[in-house]
């Protein structure tokens, strides 16, 4: 290890501090060399020791630490490893209630590629973030929980509010498990014709626009269990019909013939309950709006998966 090495080390640990602490990148290198020298500690060893004593003297988490400048600057779909420090420009899209003392807020971030979540620590000290604002975020690092990314602000992120609007991106999910549940209103269905409205009738009647000839289409509201958490996907007419090979001149003439548009619902049930899928969509609130599904094998016995959905 020659001292060039060792000096780089401290020049970059020395950054990281720079606004913490009053250092000197000479005292840093002191440090470094006497482990690596004098104890033969490993040279990443080294700095990783001397960094937690410097976390220690600041009072700060491994979390709080900048990457030292000369960040990528990225686009939210761009994000696809954990403990990168990155600068990105995004849009709040929504925020939602923190469920720890720690975290001062936590939310969607969106740009014309896709959204992310992100929290703010409490102690980062940070400016509120608002919803629908554009914010140019510059020191913020990447996080990655059972394959979905995340970014963190904390003490080193800088926040710059823009006057500007970002059209977010639609991001596609993708859910695979069983099909645990169909939900009412799923079936055969009524929707309203007035322009643009296309609501689903209840008892003949349009939230807006009150009682009206509906026209007829075909819709599942799916219920996805995943074996951790359960997914709620719409399915539109076309993917219904290939679903349950139910066309809607079929769902008709059931209906017609048992004087209920139930029956519809019924028999879907029989076609699909208990089989294994895979959907692709993006997200509206709640639900995965899917664009593909694909069957997909599951274990051989669906009735253990519908008993097991049931005692959740
Ligand atoms: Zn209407």
């Amino acid at each position: 290890m020659t001292e060039s090495d060792l000096q780089t080390h401290a020049t970059e640990i020395h950054e990281q501090f720079s606004d913490q602490l009053d250092v000197s990148v000479e005292e840093i290198q002191d440090r470094l060399e006497t482990l690596v020298n004098e104890y033969k500690v490993p040279t990443s060893e080294a700095r990783r020791s001397v960094v937690n004593t410097y976390l220690d003297e600041a009072g700060m988490e491994r979390d709080d630490l900048g990457g030292g400048g000369g960040n990528d600057r990225v686009d939210v779909s761009d994000i696809d490893s954990p403990e990168e420090w990155v600068d990105l420009t995004a849009k709040v899209v929504e925020l939602w209630e923190p469920n720890s003392d720690a975290v001062a807020q936590v939310g969607l971030l969106g740009d014309e590629t896709g959204t992310v979540k992100f929290t703010k620590w409490s102690k980062s000290d940070l400016s509120s973030l608002e919803e629908g604002e554009v914010y140019d975020l510059r020191n913020v690092v990447t996080d990655e929980y059972q394959g979905r990314f995340s970014v963190k602000l904390n003490r080193t992120t800088t926040i710059e509010h823009l006057d500007e609007e970002i059209d977010v991106g639609e991001d596609a999910v993708e859910i695979e498990g069983a099909l645990v549940d169909i939900q009412s209103d799923s079936g055969l269905i009524k929707r309203c014709p007035e322009d643009d409205c296309t609501r689903v009738l209840q008892n003949g009647r349009c939230n807006e626009h009150g009682e009206v000839e509906g026209e007829f289409d075909l819709r599942i509201k799916a219920v996805i269990d995943d074996g951790n958490d359960v997914h709620e996907a719409i399915l539109d007419r076309e993917l219904t019909e290939e679903l349950t090979e139910i066309t809607l001149d079929e769902a008709q003439e059931m209906a017609m013939d048992a004087l209920d548009t139930s029956v519809v619902a019924d028999e879907m049930h029989k076609q699909i309950l208990g089989r294994y899928y895979r959907i692709t969509g993006p997200t509206y609130g709640r639900y995965v709006l899917a664009d593909e599904v694909t069957r997909v094998d599951g274990p051989a016995d669906p009735d253990a998966v519908l008993i097991k959905a049931r005692s959740i």
